[in-house]
């Protein structure tokens, strides 16, 4: 073997991807530069307007971030004090957070064990405890596709729909999945619920150079209530205010990263596309792999194996660092486990997204890593065991 086959893998390799898109990236930030419009510049128009293109939205707003993406959607939805909002325990903090600084309260929602995804069976059975206690009113769910994959779209909104719910979509990690065409017309999420935000948080399939996030919906209202909301509550002139809003906005800076990004974004789907064939051939049936959410195309943010027992995974972790290897856990604990929001939670078991924080470990998985560098993941996993 040659000194090569035993480099660093890391877990994300922006500077690879740097190099890759070569002149075309400074092109963009140089024309920034020379216009000088560094808040609402013409690239912060024209990324909206091919973003809603790519996932057959009929609005895009960008925003600062995803986390603020999640907030202005809510905001515009006016929920707050006594509103129950329903999202899976098994999440970044951002999905929680945000409801909560609203007043609202979040009730947690297991997940599948395969899949990771919000669970059909365990939503049903939270609305139907927050209709019981009577203490809160059921107002919106949060879907979120973890980890790149789609969550059911279709599922969640028929349950949703029964009480006239607010649907939202926290696709932050999957920027560029699809459900397919019999359940959803073959689109790009960001075209089903009410509302759905994503992040460009750097690490995220699709990634700035800093903060950054964007609304897509379908409803005309709602996406000029989200412009309004994105610049301290404006009306039609710049200083009449007409709501409480905030400072929400994506710089054009991050915009022009992102258009030179959105240019090599298919190549780099099927890239990650690529690895994750390469993961599930070599370690299915020797570790969980995760399982595909039927009819969904995965954008493949994260790439989470399952093994059996805490022990085994402190192994293949240990050695995959010990050969350079970068790996990760999404998520130690489930949200309803954390001090700040454990207060928030009724105390209903929610066994999966408990257990999993144990037992799950992400492999690297960017557009940059070789068919080798993939290969020497699988066998390092191997030698250490399931
Ligand atoms: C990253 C992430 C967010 C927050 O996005 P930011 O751009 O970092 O604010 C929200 N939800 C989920 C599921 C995420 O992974």
């Amino acid at each position: 073997m040659n000194a090569e086959s035993f480099a660093p893998i890391p877990f994300l390799d922006l500077k690879a991807q740097q190099a890759r898109m070569g002149p075309a990236l400074r092109a963009r930030l140089d024309a920034v530069l020379a216009h000088g419009q560094y808040v609402l510049g013409p690239e912060v128009a024209e990324l909206e307007s091919r973003l809603a293109a790519f996932c057959g939205a009929r609005h895009c707003v960008s925003v600062s971030s995803g986390t603020d993406a999640l907030q202005i959607a809510m905001m515009a939805e006016g929920i707050g004090r006594g509103d129950a909002v329903f999202l899976p325990a098994f999440t970044y903090t951002a999905t929680a957070e945000v409801p909560l600084l609203l007043g609202a309260t979040p009730v947690f929602v297991d997940v599948d064990p395969h899949s990771f995804q919000i669970d059909l069976a365990s939503l049903k059975a939270r609305i139907a405890d927050v209709k019981r206690a009577g203490v809160l009113r059921p107002r919106a769910v949060i879907g979120v596709d973890l980890f790149g994959q789609p969550a059911d779209w279709p599922g969640i909104s028929e349950i949703a729909a029964r009480d006239a719910l607010f649907t939202l979509d926290d696709c932050a990690q999957s920027f560029g999945a699809a459900l397919d065409g019999a359940r959803l017309g073959g689109a790009k999420l960001g075209g089903a619920p009410d509302a759905t935000a994503t992040s460009f948080f750097p690490s995220k399939p699709l990634g700035a150079y800093g903060d950054g996030g964007a609304l897509f919906t379908q409803s005309d209202k709602r996406a000029a209530l989200y412009r309004s909301l994105r610049t301290h509550g404006e009306g039609t002139t710049r200083y009449e205010v007409l709501r409480i809003g905030m400072n929400g906005r994506l710089d054009t800076m991050q915009a022009a990263v992102l258009l030179a990004k959105l240019d090599i974004f298919e190549g780099e789907m099927a890239r990650r596309e690529a690895i994750a064939q390469i993961y599930d051939a070599g370690l299915a049936g020797f570790v969980g792999v995760p399982a595909r959410v039927a009819g969904g195309q995965s954008a493949w943010a994260v790439y989470s194996v399952l093994f059996t027992h805490e022990a085994a995974r402190d192994t293949a972790q240990a050695a995959l660092r010990a050969a350079g290897i970068g790996c990760a856990v999404y998520y130690p604990r489930a949200l309803h486990q954390q001090p700040a929001y454990a207060a928030s939670h009724d105390g209903v078991a929610l066994p999966v997204a408990e257990g999993l924080g144990r037992r799950i470990l992400a492999l690297p998985i960017h557009p940059d890593l070789t068919d080798a560098q993939a290969d020497r993941v699988v066998a390092v996993l191997r030698r250490a065991g399931g």
